[in-house]
């Protein structure tokens, strides 16, 4: 079976973050320093490239108060790979973190659950509480890219190559999906904004941004299910996703990390 380079490529942050901010049921008071982080990710096989999510751009970095390192493009070029070739781009839901960047894929087709297409444009977007995470643009965007043939919807699970899945979970947004990867330690899942951190999991404490708690607890279950061990499992925002994998190379430190090597801790 394929196996695959994976990597997480780090493209902005936000460091006065707390953590009142980063759990549903946190104390309000509680203001400990919890920054955040934001990666996408790629997928890499001597057949293949696949790149998981797109990442923001300046606007919404300018807007959303968020501190952009570096384009997504220039992060991934880091790592060797040219977005503008990228032929599949998974995106695991549409929020602006993880769709912003997609006019940097013009030759990607985008793989999305049906049911995040439907929740996006649909009557939950007429709550603030519900759309805030979300940039209508990006949204009208992808509608666009509908009518060009160039998003491939899903419903479930689904193989899109051998050694490459996508499973709904939903939970933080109705239609977010997971990814999991074929590596040379074994299955690893890309788990998204399914577990922003790993305490998110680990504690089974949601994170605040959430469609429906019930299945987002049920999402930790479920990437537990399908990760060969719980070390096998990436959360989607982690500065510790940088601390316990090591970098491509060198002078990548901080930049990249390498997903398919055993994390040194956790
Ligand atoms: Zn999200
Ligand atoms: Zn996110």
């Amino acid at each position: 079976m394929s196996t695959y380079e994976l990597y997480a490529v780090k493209y902005a942050t936000m460091q006065d973050r707390r953590r009142r901010d980063n759990f549903l049921a946190a104390d309000p008071h509680d203001d400990a320093p919890m920054p955040i982080d934001y990666f996408v990710w790629a997928a890499v096989s001597p057949e293949r490239t696949v790149v998981i999510d797109t990442g923001f751009e300046a606007a919404d970095a300018e807007s959303r108060g968020r501190t952009l390192l570096r384009t997504v493009t220039d992060g991934l070029a880091a790592i060797g790979i040219e977005a503008g070739a990228v032929e599949d781009v998974i995106v695991t839901h549409l929020h602006y973190d993880h769709i912003g960047g997609h006019a940097q894929f013009p030759a990607a087709r985008f793989h999305l659950q049906e049911r995040e297409m439907r929740f996006a444009t649909g009557p939950h977007m007429c709550a603030a509480a519900m759309n805030h995470a979300f940039t209508a643009d990006h949204v009208s965007a992808m509608v666009h890219r509908v009518f060009e043939g160039r998003v491939a919807f899903h419903d479930g699970d689904r193989e899109l190559a051998p050694g490459l899945t996508v499973h709904h979970v939903g939970g933080h947004t109705m239609g977010l999906q997971i990814v999991r990867v074929r590596t040379r330690r074994g299955w690893v899942v890309v788990a998204s904004d399914a577990s922003h951190f790993y305490e998110n999991m680990e504690a089974v404490s949601p994170f605040p941004i959430v469609y429906n708690v019930g299945d987002m607890i049920r999402g930790y279950d479920r990437l537990k299910e399908l990760a060969e061990t719980p070390r096998h499992i990436v959360p989607g925002h982690d500065p510790l996703v940088l601390a316990r994998y090591p970098a491509p190379s060198a002078g990548l430190e901080g930049i990249a990390v390498r997903l398919d090597v055993e994390p040194s801790a956790g």
